[in-house]
């Protein structure tokens, strides 16, 4: 089998898929440790046995529903390449914005310390070590497949040094050494209502870890609990960046003024929907 008829079998079998031409190409690309361009190049190739044996066994995996990155075992995010797999949410590109606000909102600051509640990949804490470089910046994460993942990426992309990883339920076993000594709390926690999980892509819903998506019944637990257990934390003029659920703008809002931050704000993302909600603590 050559390679363009591996693609064009591989784009039927995956047909069910968003995006099939461009699955079946990175699952061959990984197959082959080549590039897109060696695969237009060679597209009359042929391929061994033992290749289109691998390419087949993963075609399988993903037309049962295994998102590609678990497969690929990587997800580019911020222009950085972060490792995956199973047990951490996959980083997504509206979590981007995210990142952009909290480096936006530290240009002009000095050695700023940031805290990354529910740090999954680490995707959030290493872009910003990455992109700030005289940051300072705590991951937490109450499960440990996050916490071994965070880890490796912070090698990987040459931040461990300035990332510190630590197993904590919310920020319960952040050191109180850093009272009122920390820039930033920022997160993108599991914020996903009870009654809407079973209605997510089945991608999402049989791969992804619940505990990465689950934000209790209203979708609020974490927002309110990041909050309350923020504050001692912040320094005053610090402040707390979250991702948020486009229907949760004005409700997120609200938690972080009854808590008395100001300039409460909210960021639309690319496709116009309320995405990021930033506020001050006085
Ligand atoms: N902070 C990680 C991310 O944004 C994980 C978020 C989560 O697991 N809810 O990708």
């Amino acid at each position: 089998m050559k390679i363009f008829e591996a693609i064009n079998e591989a784009t039927k079998i995956l047909s069910s898929s968003t995006t099939p031409l461009l699955d079946a190409q990175l699952l061959l690309e990984s197959v082959l440790k080549k590039n897109r361009i060696y695969i237009y190049m060679s597209r009359d190739r042929e391929l061994t046995d033992c290749e289109i044996e691998k390419f087949f066994d993963l075609l399988e995996r993903r037309k049962k529903g295994e998102p590609i990155s678990y497969i690929l075992g990587y997800k580019e995010f911020m222009s950085l390449n972060f490792k995956v797999e199973k047990g951490v949410l996959i980083p997504r590109p509206d979590t981007e914005i995210l990142v952009e606000e909290v480096l936006k909102n530290l240009k002009d600051k000095k050695n700023p310390i940031l805290v990354d509640v529910g740090c999954g990949s680490g995707a959030i804490s290493i872009s910003i070590a990455k992109y700030k470089e005289d940051a300072l910046v705590y991951s937490l994460d109450i499960m440990d497949v996050p916490l071994k993942v965070t880890k490796e990426n912070a090698i990987i992309n040459d931040v461990e040094d300035r990332v510190h990883v630590i197993k904590s339920d919310i920020l319960k076993s952040l050191d109180k050494t850093l009272y009122g000594e920390v820039d930033v709390i920022v997160s993108n926690p599991p914020y996903i209502k009870g009654d809407v999980i079973p209605t997510l892509m089945k991608d999402v819903k049989d791969y992804e870890p619940y505990e990465a998506l689950y934000g209790g019944e209203d979708g609020l637990y974490f927002y309110r609990n990041i909050t309350r257990e923020a504050l001692p934390y912040l320094k005053s003029g610090g402040f707390i960046a979250y991702e948020i659920g486009y229907d949760q703008g004005f409700e997120v809002q609200n938690i972080l003024k009854e808590n008395g931050f100001y300039d409460v704000c909210c960021i639309r993302d690319l496709a116009g929907l309320d995405r990021v909600v930033l506020g001050w603590r006085r």
